[in-house]
């Protein structure tokens, strides 16, 4: 179950959560009480025929739970793949054989220790790098970077929502960066500002927190509050929506890219079959787990190529990668049976 974002808020509590579905901010604990008093239960009473039903059918259960959601939603996928004798990607409409990879840099102490970082990453072939930004953090860092890796790199940033209204000139300042993208500089739900600074500044607007359904990808097109998207199948609740923001991104030549939420290597291994699909135009955050976890999930680890790419599973039925089942087991924290 993939549940850990960077964007995360605080819970208020089980009780509020039994009386309020809906109504909770999701977090690790709220949703896997969520999964476990009304998701669950409601799957296991289901009968469906293709997994592309069962979106509509929590969404019927619960509002919201996205997270939650997709874990159940995006499981049954792979059941659905492997019952087929299918690779996920293949299932999902995927075409491409494999999928550019870019990585994410944390912020650092100095501008000259997130340089040795970025030079690291383009060694090992990254095809774009997206760097994490705040006030105080941002243009020298930025400044510094695209002076060293050159102008023909592709540089992103992401705000994480650490900007507002009163910054509008300084974001400003960054169009001669000829960033690829700035992600999420406003608020995490915000539509309305984001389309204000869009029309000011010549950056794309990336939107990633903001894009949490697909109504709120034809309210981006609709207010011009973001140019390019970056899709979480998990913040979507599944792979229902997400293959919805796919279609409709597509159709409308918004371009596209899959994000990371520090997943293991299951996770990972649905967002590779996800950016599979001809709409995903641009680099996805699909850097190998090993990058943050001790040790993977999966075996073999997912690994990217030295020209930055990963490879798409083609052959075997469903995700595509075998889970590491002792391992597994000795992580377990706790087992519940419906
Ligand atoms: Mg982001």
């Amino acid at each position: 179950m993939e549940l850990v974002d960077d964007d995360d808020v605080s819970g208020w509590g089980e009780c509020v959560a039994l009386e309020y579905p809906g109504y909770l901010p999701e977090t690790i604990d709220t949703a896997l009480f969520a999964l476990q008093n009304w998701l669950a239960p409601a799957l296991v009473q289901y009968e469906f025929s293709h997994p592309a039903e069962i979106a509509d059918m929590l969404d019927k259960s619960a509002r919201g739970w996205h997270f939650a959601k997709a874990s159940l939603e995006m499981a049954a996928w792979d059941l659905a793949a492997k019952k087929t004798g299918k690779p996920l990607a293949k299932l999902l409409g995927g075409t491409q054989k494999k999928v550019a990879a870019g990585l994410v840099l944390g912020m650092q102490e100095t501008p000259r220790i997130l340089l040795k970082k970025a030079f690291a990453a383009k060694d090992e072939g990254y095809r774009r790098l997206k760097i994490k930004i705040t006030a105080g953090k941002d243009l020298e860092y930025l400044h510094f970077l695209r002076k060293n890796l050159g102008d023909d790199f592709d540089l992103a940033a992401d705000a994480n929502s650490a900007y507002s209204k009163t910054d509008f000139h300084h974001l400003q300042r960054f169009d001669p960066l000829s960033l690829s993208m700035i992600e999420q500089p406003l608020g995490w739900d915000d539509h309305v500002d984001h389309a204000e600074l869009q029309k000011i500044i010549k950056t794309p607007i990336c939107l990633d927190e903001s894009i949490c359904s697909p109504a709120a990808c034809r309210t981006m097109l609709t207010l011009g509050s973001g140019r390019v998207v970056n899709l979480k199948p998990g913040r979507v609740g599944g792979l229902r929506n997400a293959l919805k923001i796919h279609d409709f991104c597509r159709k409308n030549q918004i371009p596209l890219w899959v994000g990371g939420m520090l997943e293991s290597g299951i996770g990972r291994a649905f967002n590779v079959a996800l950016a599979s699909l001809p709409g995903f135009t641009l680099p996805g955050d699909l850097s190998p787990p090993g990058q943050y976890l001790e040790r993977d999930l999966v075996v073999p680890p997912w690994q990217i190529d030295q020209q930055g790419f990963v490879m798409v599973p083609a052959t075997k039925p469903g995700i595509g990668v075998d889970i590491d089942q002792n391992y597994l087991a000795k992580m377990t924290v706790g087992n519940w049976c419906f």
